[in-house]
């Protein structure tokens, strides 16, 4: 081998260049500073049409510049959603103290598959999952969990557990045909399904629980399922409550749920479901839960301190699940991937042990602290617990409760406005959180009647669709006529959780996950509908 070229292609991609290295970063700063004099719209069109035609690996050797380059028409093509005007969905601008969490891992690459390759790393993953489960649990005595590469993982460790539990051994022999099923309700995530396909419980065994208005899932029809399936001896691997539904933020009642299921287990002798709780998006409102109401340290509103007072009430179910997911990636504003899984309690996770055995090249692993052994991953990232915690001490928990309010608050306005116009109808009027859902409908129409036409069955489908494409349709006609530098990027949703007698209903949607938005951002809003 030519020892020279060779050492040229070590000096340049192995050795520490810190000034070239801090140069670019720099450019890529500046070229992410720039975003703000655009409006949200797309920065630069995408070219689908040759993307697989020129793959494009170069053939010799060259700089990090050339890395630089070759990313930078896409990295510049790719928004970060800073800008406030964004709403469309539970995405936000990532915060900057998680960006130094997320810098700094990178810098050292751990691998939290074991101890032996992220040393400390590890540490801090034991340190942010029990940051996190003192929010949830509100201080419990013995924890674990692992960061996962998102809320749909997490979701399958909690289901992979039930499953464990109702049918022991199934990691080594299988389901062998026998029927089990998993609950949800119909407002939970599309991931619910995603899971019981991966595991072999299978899309169809995955039952989905009607919700009431508030889009709550409703246990007395908990209850009549789950005795209809123990009457037939069929097993329940897993109920999975959610804690803030992705499109209205709807939050299940965690400790009617577990009292149910404990009930209808002993009545009919079934094993015990894992209560598993999906809070991707709503566990962030854990860190209101010492909020002081009383003293109002942080002077907000008589209105937004009686939404913080069901905020606090609701937050205490999450102490009745055995495990939840959390996407610090969502309302923790930080960087993908940042999801935990946690349970509360430790011995829960021998269900997913694995042994040395099943891990060959992991032979010195020590079960007490190395989460290969029990994980789905084997190689793991550690942006998690660096962007988690970097979040949690940077911003603070006063922080944080200013940040959720102002959400909260920038919701209530929105839902406040929209209600004063007969042709729109808040969906969500009562859920918690920074999710807004709403039809609006030709003027002249009255939606909420139209609404309560719906509940009380006197629509005939082609009626339903008939206002199902106005709803579009006015969503369209805004997108097309709204000006970007002065309107909100809004979401649109086909069916937003609650499906009286069975009919899924579309809503226009708003996410107020960007602290950046203004109260005059909101009024807008209301003003591009009236003008429609
Ligand atoms: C986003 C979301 C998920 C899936 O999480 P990912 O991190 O996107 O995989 C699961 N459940 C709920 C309620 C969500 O909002």
């Amino acid at each position: 081998m030519d020892r020279q070229k060779y050492k040229q292609v070590v000096d340049t991609f192995f050795e520490w260049n810190q000034e070239e290295l801090t140069k670019i970063f720099s450019e890529l700063l500046s070229a992410v500073a720039a975003e703000k004099s655009l409006t949200p719209a797309q920065i630069m069109s995408q070219n689908y049409e040759t993307a697989r035609d020129n793959p494009e690996i170069h053939s010799r050797p060259g700089n990090l510049k050339d890395a630089r380059d070759s990313i930078f028409p896409y990295f510049w093509g790719t928004d970060s959603w800073n800008n406030p005007l964004h709403l469309e969905n539970v995405r936000g601008p990532a915060n900057q103290a998680s960006l130094i969490g997320a810098i700094a891992c990178l810098l050292k690459n751990p691998n939290l598959c074991t101890d032996r390759y992220s040393q400390r790393s590890n540490e801090l993953e034991v340190k942010a999952i029990t940051a996190l489960a003192n929010l949830i649990y509100y201080h419990t005595d013995d924890p674990w969990g692992v960061f996962t590469i998102g809320g749909t993982i997490s979701n399958l460790y909690g289901a992979k557990i039930g499953l464990e539990r109702v049918v022991p051994g199934a990691m080594q022999k299988g389901l062998a045909g026998e029927r089990v099923v998993g609950i949800c309700s119909q407002a939970s995530h599309y991931s619910n399904q995603t899971i019981a396909g991966w595991l072999g419980i299978g899309t169809e065994n995955s039952i989905e629980i009607p919700t009431d208005e508030n889009l709550s899932m409703r246990v007395d029809l908990l209850d009549s399922t789950l005795d209809q399936l123990y009457k037939q001896r069929i097993k329940v691997a897993y109920v999975c409550a959610t804690f803030g539904t992705t499109d209205g933020f709807g939050i299940d009642d965690v400790q009617a749920i577990r009292e149910c299921v404990e009930r209808q287990c002993a009545k009919h002798n079934m094993p015990k479901p894992q209560i598993h709780c999906d809070a991707a998006v709503g566990w962030a409102m854990s860190m209101l839960t010492d909020y002081d109401r009383l003293n109002n340290p942080l002077e907000f509103s008589p209105g937004l301190l009686e939404r913080i007072e069901k905020v606090q009430r609701a937050n205490v179910g999450l102490r009745y699940a055995d495990s939840v997911t959390i996407d610090f990636h969502k309302m923790g504003r930080s960087h993908y991937p940042s999801s935990a899984f946690i349970v509360n309690h430790r011995e829960d996770l021998k269900y997913l042990a694995r042994s040395v055995t099943d891990t060959p090249y992991f032979s010195d692993a020590d079960p007490r602290r190395d989460p290969a052994l029990f994980t789905l991953e084997c190689s793991r990232p550690g942006i998690g617990p660096y962007a988690v915690i970097a979040s949690l001490n940077g911003i603070g928990l006063v922080g944080w409760q200013m940040l959720l309010a102002r959400g909260i608050e920038m919701a209530e306005l929105l839902k406040e406005r929209l209600s004063k116009l007969e042709y729109c109808k808040v969906l969500n009027r009562e859920t918690l959180g920074a999710s807004v859902n709403w039809w609006v409908l030709p003027k002249g129409r009255n939606a909420e009647e139209i609404f309560q036409r719906i509940i009380r069955n006197e629509l005939t489908s082609e009626q339903l669709d008939r206002y199902r494409k106005e709803i579009r349709h006015l969503f369209d006609k805004r997108l097309k006529t709204m000006n970007p530098e002065l309107d909100a990027r809004l979401g649109f949703t086909t069916s937003y959780g609650y499906c009286p007698h069975g009919n899924e209903l579309p809503g226009w949607k708003a996410v107020f996950f960007n602290p950046k938005t203004t109260d005059a951002m909101v009024e807008r809003i209301v003003a591009s509908i009236e003008e429609l």
